[in-house]
């Protein structure tokens, strides 16, 4: 079952009046259960690619199709419910909300959705476990190292149970001890929960942790 279709995809950025093409043509498809690692050299648009794979760019030509749907063709309620149902994304620089707890930014795309916290009591306990947390849940984000805090980041991404994994350089502020930690925890999400993962990285050992590489090289796929 494909869950991402990408078909024929540019993009293109405006500068000051001046556009630049950084995504030249690029179709690709992504099963459900693949874990899928995007590399290639800094400005080839690996992020791009990812960010329009979200939903949160748009493509300036060609279709991006979620699960069969294209998101060019939603309507902004469906386009952000399918950011927040159907993907969980994890970002370089964890993006924690510091005042918060734990289990408080876990728990946030929820009450960002209007839904009642209390309801999710089994599945935020649940992720804790997963990511190893259950102690810090009380902890707010400058009192974690950060391997604790990118976990904390991986369990929010979770807390909807989405379907895919979206994440940008993951470990690419780690050092390499604890982001051997946090890919483990990456191939277990994908082997033990199921979730199709497509990760940006610079570093073969973490793309070795997927089970498919994809090189871009200068907005193309090489
Ligand atoms: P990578 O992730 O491979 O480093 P990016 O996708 O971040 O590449 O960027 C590809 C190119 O697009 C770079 O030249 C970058 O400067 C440019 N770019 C990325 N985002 C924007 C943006 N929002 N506006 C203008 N240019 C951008
Ligand atoms: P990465 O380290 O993932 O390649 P970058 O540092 O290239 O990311 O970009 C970080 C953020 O800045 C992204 O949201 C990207 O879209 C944006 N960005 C990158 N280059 C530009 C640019 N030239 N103009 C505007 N935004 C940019």
């Amino acid at each position: 079952k494909q869950v991402i279709t990408i078909k024929n995809v540019r993009k293109e950025y405006q500068n000051g009046g001046v556009n630049t093409e950084v995504i030249k043509g690029v179709s690709l498809d992504i099963n459900k259960g693949e874990f899928v690692s995007i590399m290639g050299p800094s400005g080839s648009g690996k992020s791009t690619l990812l960010y329009l794979m979200g939903g949160l760019e748009n493509c300036t030509e060609g279709t991006i199709e979620i699960n069969g749907k294209p998101i060019e063709k939603m309507n902004d309620t469906d386009e952000s419910k399918m950011r927040r149902k159907d993907i969980g994304f994890v970002f370089q620089f964890f993006n924690l909300i510091p005042h918060l707890t734990v289990e408080e930014n876990i728990i946030l795309p929820i009450i960002i959705d209007g839904g009642k916290p209390k309801k999710y009591k089994d599945q935020l306990d649940k992720l804790l476990n997963l990511v190893g947390l259950t102690d810090k849940r009380h902890s707010k984000p400058s009192q974690l190292s950060g391997g604790q805090q990118q976990r904390v980041a991986i369990a929010r991404a979770l807390i909807n149970d989405p379907e895919i994994i979206l994440a940008d350089e993951p470990i690419g502020n780690l050092d390499s001890k604890t982001g051997e930690t946090i890919m483990n925890l990456f191939r277990r999400i994908n082997l033990e929960e199921g979730k199709t993962i497509i990760q940006v990285t610079h570093s073969e050992e973490s793309a070795a942790y997927g089970n498919r590489i994809v090189n871009v090289l200068d907005g193309l796929l090489v």
